[in-house]
């Protein structure tokens, strides 16, 4: 399976570059800053943070940004991600598992860390039955 492939190290390197990520959040109103870091089958890892606005539907996770970053540079498939708060295990919300969905199925290995702990689950350990359209065009 899949997920055998990734060791201990990869996951700290992982949980070390979303750590990072989380430094540049902007997150003026909520104070929970998030970092996700995203390793792509090739081995790249895209991180992400979250954004907030004053306009608060516009905010967007830092789950989604990494995505949208890999997506928008022609990646499709991906390993792992790691998603991290300093203090309160940061779990994705739903639009942001859905997202993971639409690309992964439920196989990638999604990492929840703190500064103290950390979760490793799968992605359908987090969205049992996700939706996806039976044909895609791309
Ligand atoms: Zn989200």
């Amino acid at each position: 399976m899949l997920n055998q492939k990734i060791s201990d190290e990869l996951i700290n390197n992982l949980i070390a570059q979303a750590k990072c990520a989380a430094n540049n959040a902007y997150a003026p109103f909520s104070k929970f800053k998030v970092g996700a870091a995203l390793m792509t089958k090739s081995g790249k890892v895209y991180t992400g943070c979250n954004i907030e606005n004053s306009s608060y539907g516009l905010t967007i996770c830092a789950e989604r940004v990494a995505i949208f970053k890999a997506i928008s540079e022609g990646e499709r498939e991906f390993i792992a991600m790691a998603i991290y708060n300093k203090e309160e295990k940061p779990y994705p919300c739903g639009a942001c598992r859905q997202v993971m969905f639409e690309f992964n199925g439920g196989d990638m290995l999604v990492i929840i860390a703190t500064d103290h702990s950390k979760d490793v689950l799968t992605l359908a350990d987090l969205l049992p039955k996700g939706f996806k359209l039976a044909k895609t065009n791309c």
